[in-house]
């Protein structure tokens, strides 16, 4: 089967990011009221160009339409994180998906084994 993927518009940043590009905003997610990310936690980014499942709430239910996203918020280090969780590793190991820890909704990024860091998207979380 071939994959769908569908564009994601880019997102108006002027009031969640600040000079150093850092998120002014606390992030949480966009289902349930589960905390994901403190302020001034996660850097800006939106050089990338990564696709994701569509959201879907258990892995079994992932189909192959996806979705590409240029806007993410790095994070360096996954206990920065009020609270996130992980699916099991995919492509051959290197990445997992970040996913809400109450919720399990998901994708909301990724997490890279090899570096650490943490990609949050910013269209799939709710800033508060
Ligand atoms: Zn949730």
């Amino acid at each position: 089967m071939e994959s769908e993927v569908a564009t994601v518009d880019p997102i108006d940043t002027t009031t969640l990011i600040n000079d150093e590009k850092q998120n002014v905003k606390a992030l949480v997610c966009l289902r349930c009221p589960s905390k994901i990310l403190p302020e001034l936690k996660g850097q800006f980014v939106d050089d990338l160009d990564k696709e994701l499942h569509v959201m879907h709430k258990k892995q079994e239910d992932a189909g192959v339409k996806m979705e590409k996203f240029k806007q993410f918020y790095v994070v360096n280090d996954m206990f920065d994180f009020d609270n996130i969780g992980f699916t099991r590793s995919v492509d051959n190991e290197t990445v997992k998906y970040l996913i809400c820890a109450d919720c399990e909704v998901g994708p909301l990024g990724w997490h890279c084994i090899s570096t650490k860091k943490n990609y949050v998207a910013l269209a799939r979380v709710k800033h508060v």
